[in-house]
């Protein structure tokens, strides 16, 4: 084992996943944006490419606090997703210097939906691996993850995963992103342990591992974006894909 030897092995009663990018495929995602700004190209005749169309969207969507870009780590914003992705289509309308009504967002809600629940994957790994938890152990599994709650139970009915969990916190829910305490106190309090007693997965180093580490969480970060990053003494265990943690969890929760 990385980090841990013997002698720290723990009993765990709880292990958290970050969904998007960690279970989810992030470039599904992207994949479902495209098929979205196809019907916007096609409803509102426009010349751009759904390549044109997604960038422009996604300079609309995320907050700074959200991406946690030049964030004030006291700031306290927050933005539920759907009035982000409200923003984004209206952004987007604007730059080809069009007005969007309520009829519009109705449309656009719809097509949101109806493309993600085509388009986003889990990757091709994700059950086997949630499975091999489940049926092994008595270990509460959770999810905590910067979304809105409807959506993740929507996306989560779509793929058939809902019953696999014991517990969702989002962002929504507890009114502020990953990596602030709060949000992983939640979850922890939802598994009735400490942050000692649990393990976090997630792709992101600055909200999963961080925010779980200040919680006294076992992290493991999939990094797959950050190869060169040396500032990493807060992921107990690397790897670069979600497979590779197996193993390691065969060895800390057996
Ligand atoms: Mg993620």
């Amino acid at each position: 084992m990385e980090k841990l030897n013997n002698k720290e092995l723990k009993k765990y009663k709880a292990i958290f996943f970050d969904f998007g990018g960690t279970l989810m495929c992030a470039e599904s995602d992207h994949i479902a944006h495209l098929h979205m700004m196809k019907e916007v190209i096609q409803k509102y005749n426009l010349s751009a490419s759904p390549e044109d169309m997604v960038t422009k969207y996604n300079s609309f969507l995320f907050t700074k606090e959200m991406t946690l870009l030049d964030t004030d780590p006291e700031e306290k914003s927050f933005t539920p997703l759907r009035e982000s992705t409200d923003r984004a289509f209206r952004g987007t309308l604007s730059q080809c210097n069009l007005e969007s009504s309520n009829e519009d967002l109705r449309w656009f809600k719809k097509i949101f939906l109806g493309n993600h629940k085509k388009y986003l994957k889990l990757f091709p790994e994700t059950l086997e691996i949630i499975r091999q938890i489940r049926n092994n152990n008595s270990i509460h599994i959770g999810i905590i993850s910067d979304i809105d709650t409807d959506f993740l139970k929507f996306q989560f009915d779509a793929f058939g995963i809902s019953k696999l969990f014991d517990s969702i916190t989002t962002s929504e829910e507890v009114q502020i992103y990953k990596p602030k305490e709060k949000i992983f106190q939640v979850a922890l309090n939802k598994a009735s342990c400490q942050g000692k007693e649990s393990i976090i997965v997630g792709d992101s180093y600055k909200k999963d591992i961080v925010g779980g580490k200040n919680v006294g969480m076992t992290t493991i970060w999939i990094n797959k974006f950050q190869p060169d990053n040396t500032d990493t003494e807060k992921a107990d265990f690397t790897v670069t894909h979600l497979k590779e943690i197996s193993p390691i969890l065969k060895e800390l929760i057996k």
